[in-house]
C-alpha cells in the first residue's frame, strides 16, 4: 500500500524535543526535523509541509520571526503554523497568534492533547486542500477554471517578464455552437464540450501549459516560455484533434462535423505592455478566424 501521511515540519533547537514530537506523530505523520531556525523557510519551500510545529525561543531568529516569513512568502503562507513553546505569558500566545498561527499550545504538553489537537489541524487544512482544488476546476468539463486560469496567466505573465521569455495564449471557440445545441439538445451539447476539453487538455504536452474553459464553449489555452512558431503548432494540432472526433454536426454551415476556430498571440512581457492587452490581441485574431470561415487558426503577428 501506498503511504500518504501528511509531512509535518518540526523545529525545535534543542534535539531531544524533536525526539519527543516525532516519536509523538510516528503513527500520523512524516516528520521532518530541524534544530535550525534560519532553514525554516528553504525546508518548507522545499517539502511543503501539511503543518509546522515551532518553538518560539531559539538561537538567530526566533520563532516569531519564522513565522512572519512563512506568512510573507505566497509559496509558504498557506502551511498551518503552530507554536510549542514554553512561553507562557498573555502577550506571546496573542502575539503568535496575530502573526497568523493556527494554534499555540504551552510546554509542559499532554502529550494524548497535543496528538488530537495536530489530528484535528491535519483535517482542516486536508478539507481546505480539497475546497482549493475544487474552486479551480470547471465543474462541467473537470478542467481548470476560469478562476484558475486569471491566477495562472497573471503567474506566468510575471514569470516571463522575470526571464525575458516569450508567453503564448490561444482562444479556441466551439464554431456554431449554437445550433448544435439547438439541434442536438443541451445535454448532447455539455457532452460534446467535455468531449472537446479533454480533447484540447491532451495537446498541450508541457507541464507548465494549462488549458482552461474560459467560458461557455470557449476554452483558453496559455503555453509559457513558447514562441510564435511552436504556439501555432500547438494550435494546429487543437484544432486536428477536433476535427478528429468526428463529432456530426449536420446543423453546421461549416463542416458536417463539430469544428474549432483558434485566435492566438505571442507576447514577450515588458513593462510597456500589460496583460489584458495580450489577451485582446488574442480575441482579436479568433474574432478573424471567425469573419475569414472558421475552422481555422489566426495567429497575431510577433509584437517586436
Ligand atoms: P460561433 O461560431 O460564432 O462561435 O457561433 P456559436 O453559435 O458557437 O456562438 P454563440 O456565442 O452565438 O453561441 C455559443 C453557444 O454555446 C450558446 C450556448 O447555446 C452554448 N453554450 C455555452 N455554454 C454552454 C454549456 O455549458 N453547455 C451547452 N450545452 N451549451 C453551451
Ligand atoms: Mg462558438
Ligand atoms: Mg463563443
Amino acid at each position: 500500500m501506498v503511504e500518504n501521511k501528511p509531512t509535518v515540519l518540526i523545529v525545535d533547537d534543542v534535539s531531544v524535543n524533536l525526539a519527543l514530537m516525532s516519536a509523538i506523530l510516528e503513527n500520523d505523520c512524516r516528520t521532518i526535523c530541524s534544530d535550525d531556525s534560519a532553514q525554516v523557510l528553504s525546508l518548507a519551500l522545499e517539502h511543503q509541509p501539511d503543518l509546522i510545529l515551532l518553538d518560539i525561543m531559539m538561537p538567530g531568529m526566533n520563532g516569531f520571526e519564522v513565522c512572519e516569513r512563512l506568512k510573507a512568502n505566497p509559496s509558504t503562507s498557506r502551511i498551518p503554523v503552530i507554536f510549542l513553546t514554553s512561553l507562557t505569558e498573555e502577550e506571546d500566545e496573542e502575539r503568535g497568534l496575530s502573526l497568523g498561527a493556527i494554534d499555540y499550545i504551552t510546554k509542559p504538553f499532554s502529550v494524548p492533547v497535543v496528538r488530537a489537537r495536530v489530528r484535528n489541524h491535519l483535517e482542516m487544512q486536508r478539507q481546505r486542500d480539497i475546497l482549493e482544488r475544487l474552486s479551480s476546476i470547471d465543474g462541467l468539463t473537470g478542467i481548470s477554471n476560469r478562476r484558475a486560469f486569471d491566477q495562472a496567466l497573471e503567474r506566468e505573465w510575471l514569470r516571463a517578464l522575470r526571464h525575458e521569455s516569450p508567453l503564448s495564449l490561444l482562444l479556441i471557440d466551439v464554431d456554431l455552437f449554437k445550433q448544435f445545441n439547438d439541434g442536438y439538445g443541451h445535454i448532447a451539447g455539455d457532452d460534446c464540450l467535455k468531449l472537446i476539453a479533454r480533447t484540447v487538455a491532451d495537446q498541450a504536452g508541457r507541464t507548465a501549459d494549462l488549458v482552461a474553459r474560459y467560458g461557455g464553449e470557449e476554452f483558453a489555452c496559455i503555453l509559457p516560455d513558447t514562441c510564435r512558431g511552436g504556439a501555432i503548432r500547438v494550435a494546429e494540432k487543437i484544432r486536428q484533434a477536433v476535427a478528429a472526433l468526428h463529432i456530426p454536426h449536420a446543423f453546421s454551415s461549416v463542416a458536417n462535423e463539430v469544428t474549432v476556430s483558434i485566435g492566438g498571440a505571442t507576447t514577450h512581457p515588458s513593462k510597456r505592455i500589460d496583460l489584458a492587452e495580450m489577451v485582446q490581441r488574442a480575441d482579436a485574431q479568433l474574432y478573424e478566424s471567425k469573419n475569414s470561415g472558421r475552422n481555422r487558426i489566426s495567429y497575431a503577428r510577433d509584437d517586436r
